[in-house]
């Protein structure tokens, strides 16, 4: 069952797409459009274009593209109910009751509520008798009241089954809270029971102020338990793609945000004023969360822990935001193991100087060639300008001259051997790099074109059904005269027929095209793609003309394949007799 047109409007209506999108992208005026880089796809020159007059958005770099409802399918990884329910919560408007797809709708929004209980409940014990050893263990780590009450901290009891019956006792049911991960299902008894027991609690919050997943440290006192155990992947959260912090960082970090280990390390940076600090959740920094900071973020500051681990850490981090075009500095922590540790024993002013001086990605890859060499021995100090002229090869030429110079005062090695060495390796990179990007050819990712994948095999009818439809888009007026002369089965490409078929629905049926009534039919992908024909360069008074071409060539395209070409015909001859055809139905 679908949602009533109406519906969807009125939420259009009441959300203007330059509210729902400039909170995630900083957009800049353009004519009448908006531009700003996209946050679908890395780029460094703008190509995401904001149209408010039709409320939609398009990416010329990669092809995303739609109204209100796509960009937060999109932005917020929701299916096409959840989006339009967001929205519509947002606006206060009311979806009426229906048998709509709700089962996952309800069963996160079921989790996040369940979620909420239990960190009122973990907190609620934290600061009971009972929860005195994990509220000794925080004010031991220098935490102050407020700050655990501002990142909600609280603490499970040690009992299997304590906040189990407490929610199931409110009403949920033990398949949601195994939903939830907050119980688990004993493969033995198939009873349930909580999965944090005796652990210091930390709630993981998502940037819209959700509690989606929690982080238990181990009792101090049980030296035998895993030391922290972390919510696994549910409906409403995936590690990969969340930072503990976030949500408190993503307003105070627009010139830079600092990436540190641990969830400990989050909270007493925040204490110290360093409140645009994050943490990943257990697991190693991902792309998908280095998109996440990208869009709220000039700069990223990596601040790992100092012993051999975090240093690896540092460098896999390095690698993944590599394309990120971010501009990423790491800190180094002098004679201390991590930046709460620091800040303890030196004072947050300090840390602060520490922070400002941090040394760019490319000092800290020389940083760390040295390592494991021992720079007194000439053959050592020749192995490791090698290893540098092969990282100063990844940078552009200002960077590598800088630093060739910098190497030959240094080493004394004269700086057009270091440069020539790393133009030597920059070649050969070229070469390696060329041969990817021809692999990557042959296997495109989705592309634009591959949204519709029989436009390869039919180019021609294609263009014109992409021309036609366009200008449709463009001058609903004129509908009854492309209906006398071509019907959506004419259509050559089956999406595109889909697409016509729909715009003429809508036209017929609303005497207006608005892409936002077509969310339930295609998907976001699709809808980018309709979007980009819908503000495509615009034929204006020549579209009776461009109707008629575009009618042409489909007509043509379609009988050649169909078989019904006349074969004593020439292309010449074919062409005027369809267009005898057309000019005898628009005398109609
Ligand atoms: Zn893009």
């Amino acid at each position: 069952m679908a949602i009533p047109d109406d519906v969807l409007l009125e939420i259009k209506y009441k959300n203007d797409i330059e509210s729902i999108i400039s909170p995630y992208v900083t957009l800049k005026r353009a004519g009448r459009n908006l531009k700003g880089l996209c946050p679908f796809h890395n780029e460094k020159t703008p190509s995401f274009t904001v149209y408010p007059e039709n409320g939609s958005f398009y990416c010329f770099g990669c092809g995303a593209g739609g109204d209100i409802f796509t960009f937060t399918r999109l932005i917020e990884n929701l299916d096409y109910i959840e989006a339009v329910r967001l929205l519509a919560e947002r606006s206060g408007v009311n979806i009426p009751e229906g048998d709509y797809d709700n089962s996952i709708f309800n069963l996160k929004k079921k989790i996040y509520e369940i979620n909420k209980e239990a960190a009122r409940f973990y907190h609620a014990y934290l600061m009971s008798e009972n929860g005195k050893w994990a509220l000794d263990y925080l004010l031991g780590r220098g935490l102050t009241i407020q700050t655990i009450k501002h990142f909600g901290l609280g603490a499970a009891p040690s009992g299997w089954t304590t906040l189990t019956d407490y929610l199931t006792k409110k009403g949920y049911s033990v398949f949601e809270l195994e939903q939830a991960n907050i119980s688990s299902k004993s493969s033995k008894t198939g009873k349930y029971f909580d999965r944090f027991r005796g652990r210091v609690m930390f709630p993981v919050i998502d940037i819209r102020g959700n509690v989606i997943a929690f982080s238990g440290r181990a009792n101090p006192a049980e030296k035998d338990a895993a030391k922290y155990i972390n919510s696994a992947d549910t409906p409403v959260y995936k590690k990969s793609r969340n930072l503990f912090g976030i949500n408190f960082a993503k307003n105070n970090c627009a010139e830079r945000i600092i990436l540190v280990e641990g969830n400990m390390d989050v909270i007493s940076l925040h204490q110290a004023g360093f409140d645009n600090t994050v943490a990943p959740l257990g697991t190693a920094f991902t792309e998908e969360q280095a998109k996440l900071l990208s869009r709220y973020t000039k700069e990223i500051v990596v601040t790992l822990d100092s012993d051999t681990a975090g240093q690896k850490a540092v460098m896999r981090a390095l690698e993944t935001m590599k394309n990120s075009g971010m501009p990423i500095r790491v800190l180094v922590l002098p004679e201390c193991k991590d930046p709460d540790e620091y800040i303890k024993k030196n004072g947050a002013a300090r840390f602060k100087m520490l922070l400002d001086g941090a040394v760019s990605e490319i000092e800290y890859r020389l940083l760390r060639a040295a390592d494991d060499i021992d720079l007194n021995e000439d053959n050592a100090k020749i192995k490791y300008l090698k290893k540098a002229a092969e990282i100063l090869a990844n940078t552009d030429s200002i960077t590598s001259d800088f630093y060739a110079s910098k190497l030959s005062e240094k080493y004394g090695v004269s700086k057009s051997t270091i440069v020539s060495e790393i133009s030597r390796l920059r070649t050969k990179n070229f070469k390696t790099e060329q041969k990817k990007e021809i692999k990557q050819v042959i296997n495109p990712k989705i592309s634009q074109k591959e949204v519709n994948p029989e436009r390869r095999l039919n180019v021609k009818a294609a263009a014109a059904e992409e021309n036609l439809i366009s200008v449709l888009m463009q001058h609903p007026d004129l509908y009854n005269e492309i209906d006398k002369l071509i019907k959506p089965e004419d259509m050559v490409t089956t999406l595109n027929r889909e697409v016509f078929a729909a715009i003429s629905e809508l036209i017929k049926n609303n005497n207006m095209v608005d892409i936002s009534l077509l969310g339930e039919r295609f998907t976001p992908e699709q809808i980018g793609y309709i979007v980009s024909l819908q503000n495509s360069v615009n034929a204006g008074i020549n579209a009776k003309k461009v109707i008629n071409d575009c009618i042409a060539v489909i007509l043509k395209e379609r009988m050649l394949i169909s078989g019904t070409k006349d074969e004593n015909l020439s292309i010449e001859e074919w062409h005027t007799k369809i267009q005898n055809i057309i000019n005898s139905k628009m005398g109609e």
